[in-house]
């Protein structure tokens, strides 16, 4: 879709267009896609960009990649939300609850697609609301797993083992009922020889070692008494244990899954290159928490790669619940910055962008020349 001020214009004339816009808005340094920035924090960090490990380490200093939050992807953006408020739900899910739970990040990518038209991208982070629902028509999607056969296997088996547990557990507690049942059966009769103890050192008529000996007879009948339900208690300790075995196997699974959705993805950055989001990551507390790559930019970054298309501006935007005090997640409607754990991995994302968008368009060039 070409924005609505540069239609009849060329490629190059809207790309200029584009830039001019962008200059007045946010200044040259925002402009370009290679901007040398702290690692957090201070005066000049990208909004939607992060640190890259390979191009620091030949600059000597901390490089980053960023892209720019361009006029037009805000107007993307404002669109991609005011749709949503006039269709009052997004990807199946009332927007009602969204302002009621939580809410979610709403991102679009402009790109320049082979024919040199722009294309608009549309995401939301992680899943609707934690519905769970990841992926919708007409959104970009969530990066694929490492191994979709493997993801696929371990899903099944997870799913049997939650199966297992659900079915094991309700047969412990019926184990630990019937337990409960026979040793309450023989309470009485343990009571009362407890109750014949006490009396035994309390005679007069005999000597200690008899007491003693009276005490150890009774003390065996009772262990005798306690036998009886002996083969009642041993199988609900086998049945505890049957349900422990399989919640660390579920554990396990779980943790096995989430490695084939995180860490062990491959993500594409635009000279071509894959690293699993594990080395990918900047920040290693990121590598796997459930939100790294499941957020809106980075599903945006990896659908404008399956397609070949170049991203040239982005605006993420925030739908739902003011969350107030949790930063970024502000009035429902206000554009944000990527958030930190995106930030995490756009650096190695976005690494080759510039010179891509030099190809398609050499002003961008020139801009790339201004800000250094
Ligand atoms: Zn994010
Ligand atoms: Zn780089």
């Amino acid at each position: 879709m070409t924005p609505r001020a540069d239609e009849g214009r060329s490629l190059s004339e809207r790309i200029e267009a584009s830039a001019a816009r962008t200059r007045a808005a946010y200044g040259s340094q925002a402009a370009s896609a290679n901007t040398d920035c702290p690692l957090a924090g201070g005066e000049g960090v990208p909004e939607h960009g992060g640190n890259c490990a390979e191009c620091g380490r030949e600059a000597g200093a901390t490089r980053s990649h960023s892209l720019v939050r361009s006029a037009e992807a805000e107007a993307e953006a404002a669109r991609f939300y005011d749709d949503l408020q006039r269709e009052g739900n997004l990807g199946g899910v009332e927007l009602s609850r969204l302002n009621e739970e939580k809410g979610n990040m709403l991102g679009v990518l402009l790109c320049v697609d082979a024919a040199g038209e722009t294309q608009v991208l549309r995401a939301f982070s992680g899943a609707i609301d934690e519905s769970g629902i990841r992926d919708a028509e007409g959104y970009s999607n969530s990066i694929p797993p490492a191994d979709s056969a493997r993801a696929a296997e371990l899903e099944r088996e997870l799913a049997q083992v939650k199966e297992n547990i659900v079915n094991e557990t309700a047969a412990s507690d019926r184990a630990l009922k019937a337990y409960q049942d026979a040793k309450s059966a023989q309470e009485p009769a343990i009571k009362e020889k407890i109750a014949k103890l006490g009396p035994i050192y309390r005679r007069t008529d005999i000597d200690k070692p008899e007491k003693d000996r009276l005490a150890a007879a009774l003390k065996a009948e009772k262990a005798e008494i306690e036998a009886r339900y002996d083969p009642e208690k041993q199988a609900y300790e086998q049945a505890s244990a049957k349900v422990r075995k399989l919640e660390a196997q579920r554990d396990s699974l779980t943790q096995q899954v989430s490695e084939q959705y995180a860490g062990e993805r491959e993500i594409t950055n635009f000279k071509g290159e894959s690293k699993k989001q594990k080395d990918a990551c900047t920040d290693a507390a990121r590598v796997s928490d459930g939100r790294t790559g499941n957020c809106a930019a980075p599903k945006l970054l990896a659908d404008a790669q399956r397609k070949g298309w170049t991203p040239v501006g982005i605006a993420e935007i925030w739908i739902g619940k003011d969350l107030g005090t949790q930063k970024d997640f502000g009035e429902s409607g206000a554009y944000v910055p990527s958030c930190e754990c995106c930030r995490a991995i756009l650096g190695h994302t976005l690494c080759g962008l510039a010179e891509r968008q030099e190809e398609i368009a050499p002003e961008l060039d020139i801009m790339a020349d201004e800000a250094r």
